[in-house]
C-alpha cells in the first residue's frame, strides 16, 4: 500500500508558503484507513498502553479506532472550554505565543501507561504540550505515532528532547 498515494498536498492552506497535508483521501478509502490503523496496531499492540490520548481534531480520528481495536481506554486532548466536566490544562510556548491544551481531570490515574496519536508531527509543539499535560497528570508515555512526519521540521528532535520514543508511517 503506497500511503502518500492518499495524501493530498494543499499548496499555500491556511496560509501563503504553508503545504497541507490533507488526510481526507485516506478517510474515504477504506483500505487505506485500515491500512494506517492495522500499521499502527502492529507497531503498538505490545507496547503495554492502558490508554490512548489523542488531541482534537484529527487525532481523534486515528486514536479512537485504534483504541478500540487495542482494548484499551481513549481520552480526548481539546482546547480550553470544550471538555464539559473539570478540566486539567497546560500552557506551552510556541515559536510565537503560546497555546492551551486541556483534558478532562480524571481522564489519566497516576501510573497509567499512555500512547500518544495524532495525524502529524510538524514543529512538535503539539506532541510537547501533550506531553507536558500527561506527566502532570501522572502517566507513563510509552510511544507516540503519528501518520505522517514532516521531516523537515523540529518534531523528530522535539520529541527526541522529551524523551518520547516516536514513530510514523509515512514522511
Ligand atoms: P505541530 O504542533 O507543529 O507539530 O503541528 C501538529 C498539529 O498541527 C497536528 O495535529 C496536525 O494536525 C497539524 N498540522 C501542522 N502542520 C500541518 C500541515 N502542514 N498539514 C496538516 N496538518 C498540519
Amino acid at each position: 500500500m503506497n500511503l502518500r498515494h492518499y495524501v493530498r498536498d494543499i499548496p499555500d492552506y491556511p496560509k501563503k508558503g504553508i503545504t497541507f497535508f490533507d488526510i481526507t483521501p485516506i478517510l474515504s478509502t477504506p483500505k487505506a484507513f485500515r491500512y494506517v490503523i492495522d500499521q499502527l496496531y502492529e507497531k503498538y499492540k505490545d507496547s503495554g498502553a492502558d490508554k490512548i490520548v489523542a488531541a482534537d481534531a484529527r487525532g481523534f480520528i486515528f486514536g479512537a479506532p485504534l483504541a478500540l481495536k487495542m482494548g484499551i481506554g481513549f481520552v480526548p486532548i481539546r482546547k480550553p472550554g470544550k471538555l464539559p466536566y473539570k478540566n486539567r490544562c497546560v500552557t506551552y510556548d510556541l515559536e510565537y505565543g503560546s497555546d492551551t491544551l486541556c483534558m478532562h481531570v480524571d481522564a489519566i490515574d497516576e501510573g497509567d501507561k499512555i500512547l500518544m496519536i495524532d495525524d502529524l508531527l510538524a514543529t512538535g509543539g503539539t506532541a510537547e504540550g501533550m506531553v507536558k499535560l500527561i506527566r502532570e497528570a501522572g502517566g507513563e508515555i510509552v510511544g507516540a505515532g503519528f501518520v505522517i512526519q514532516l521531516s523537515f521540521l523540529d518534531g523528530d528532535e522535539v520529541m527526541r528532547a522529551a524523551g518520547v520514543k516516536h514513530d510514523f508511517l509515512i514522511e
